[in-house]
């Protein structure tokens, strides 16, 4: 029998993560589970990020990729320590993963801990990492129906980013109706239009950050 299997290997997964949450909360440690399709945007939102956050917060970011580490060195440039979780073709990081990941830094020198799932807007949903938020980002180019083929993500997501809003011009990008369905599945989840290109309502992002490390 398949089910049962599954459930069990999200109840191990459970019962890793609750740990996770007890020692990143040992260490006050804000963490923030990121989640969308590949090249929305993770790994430059956290580089547009890092600027107006790190003269106040100590960072450190997680990155779940399935072979490269590519986007790990892209972080590492910005002297923010990183550690890479190479999940050889996984499609989604585990807890475990992440316990073993946070030996690696110093967290009672970090407030604010990034962790980049891998890009998949599916099963990274059903995986608890032990964050203390979930954020989902979606990238115009991708459409405004994700939330309604993809509801898990937009249902638990914390806060929703909408990235690459420079190129709504170009794009049968409905702002309204992506709004709407998210207003069904998440009223109370911020949207926040944004562009890492163009530094358009990145400020919002930020202050949204400061606010939830300061709660
Ligand atoms: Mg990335
Ligand atoms: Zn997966």
């Amino acid at each position: 029998m398949e089910i049962p299997v599954v459930e069990k290997v999200l109840k191990l997964n459970d019962d890793i993560a609750a740990g996770v949450r007890k020692r990143l909360l040992a260490h006050h440690v804000c963490t923030l589970n990121i989640i969308s399709a590949p090249g929305s945007g993770k790994t430059t939102l956290l580089e547009r990020s890092f600027g107006e956050l790190r003269e106040d917060l100590n960072l450190a970011v997680i990155e779940g990729d399935p072979d490269t580490t590519l986007d790990a060195e892209r972080i590492a440039k910005h002297n923010i320590p990183v550690v890479q979780i190479e999940t050889a073709g996984g499609c989604h990081l585990e807890a475990n993963l992440v316990d073993n990941a946070l030996n690696n830094f110093d967290l009672d020198a970090v407030d604010l801990l990034f962790i980049e799932n891998v890009g998949n807007l599916v099963c990274p949903c059903s995986f608890d990492l032990g964050e203390t938020c979930r954020v989902g980002i979606v990238s115009t180019p991708e459409g405004h129906d994700k939330p309604a083929k993809y509801p898990r993500l937009f249902k638990e997501a914390d806060v929703i980013i909408l990235n690459k809003i420079d190129l709504l011009p170009y794009l049968n990008f409905d702002v309204n109706v992506f709004r709407e369905y998210i207003a069904q599945l998440n009223p109370a989840a911020p949207v926040l239009e944004l562009s890492c290109t163009t530094g358009e309502g990145l400020d919002q992002w930020i202050a949204w950050l400061k606010n939830m490390v300061k709660t």
